[in-house]
């Protein structure tokens, strides 16, 4: 059953340092807090060559404070981010769940040197799915014993993601970021002029108004052992442009699209409708989330649960 959440946006590029929120169910017996921890890194041709020394770690330090990460890339390298969260219920004294610098020590010596070693084995063949995955049976581990590991994630561009949750480690979820501009007029024929005017405000403009919108489309399955993704890339980038994409792209919802011609073109009714043409569509992958971004202010989501 599908749900729509509207929230605030919690992309990567936001989230630099160490930030908590209330969960729901996270912690042993309940409540408790999550935590969440990325870091950014390069890996370079020094990782991949053995320049920083046989654990690929200590020769590479000190680690600067760099904004876009350590370490930096020598030359042109693949630029990775990775999310970490853990959940737990923190010490009454000090009030941390466990210290951030554990966190990142766990991921820069065992992450990054295993995402450099994959790398330089695998190469452009490595898929993202394996990555995190393999990152993940790494870590999981050697997380210390008051958080629990509750997923890791993995940007492997600003737009394009994949992450492992606690609780089915074969699957992989994959998030791909796409766009689309349209006008809309929120309008509802059971409502006199007045009523929409006073619920829509300028929204409900009679000729309409345009939105540049993004849309983030969440599949999770398993990891297929011929191709190392959970879907084939292109293949799924081509559904969506075709069945969501052509469909909405440069079009007056409420006039040129079947599926407002009697419903609001709402974001959440937008959400609803794009989860409704792709879920039946992502076999042998299933659909986990799409979210739709209206304003940088603003997206509703469906979800699988
Ligand atoms: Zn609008």
């Amino acid at each position: 059953m599908a749900q729509s959440v509207a929230g605030i946006y919690n992309g990567p590029e936001m989230a630099a340092n160490a930030t908590s929120e209330r969960a729901g169910g996270g912690a042993a017996g309940g409540r408790g807090v999550r935590l969440m921890r990325e870091i950014r890194f390069s890996i370079d041709r020094d990782w991949v060559r053995g320049a920083h020394g046989d654990s690929g770690f200590e020769g590479a330090l000190p680690v600067t404070n760099s904004w876009g990460g350590w370490p930096s890339a020598v030359g042109v390298a693949p630029y990775l981010v990775l999310r970490v969260i853990v959940s737990g219920t923190p010490d009454p004294v000090t009030g941390y769940l466990v210290n951030i610098q554990e966190l990142d020590n766990l991921l820069r010596r065992h992450a990054i040197p295993e995402a450099a070693q994959r790398l330089s084995v695998e190469g452009v063949r490595l898929t993202g799915e394996r990555l995190v995955a393999g990152v993940y049976r790494k870590i999981a581990p050697l997380v210390p014993p008051q958080c629990r590991l509750e997923s890791l994630s993995m940007w492997a561009t600003p737009y394009l993601s994949y992450a492992v949750r606690q609780g089915d480690l074969t699957m992989v979820e994959l998030t791909q970021c796409f766009e689309f501009s349209a006008s809309h007029r929120l309008h509802v024929p059971g409502l006199s002029d007045e009523e929409n005017r006073r619920v829509f405000g300028k929204c409900n403009n009679p000729n309409g108004h345009g939105h540049n919108y993004q849309v983030e489309v969440t599949v999770a399955g398993p990891v297929d052992a011929r191709t190392g993704s959970v879907l084939p890339l292109p293949a799924f980038e081509s559904l969506v442009k075709r069945e969501v994409i052509d469909r909405l792209d440069h079009k007056h919802l409420n006039s040129d699209t079947e599926e407002f011609a009697r419903l609001n073109p709402s974001v959440e009714n937008i959400a609803r409708v794009i989860w409704e043409i792709l879920e039946p569509q992502m076999s042998p992958a299933r659909l986990r989330r799409v979210r739709v971004w209206e304003t940088a202010k603003t997206y509703a989501e469906y979800t699988s649960g």
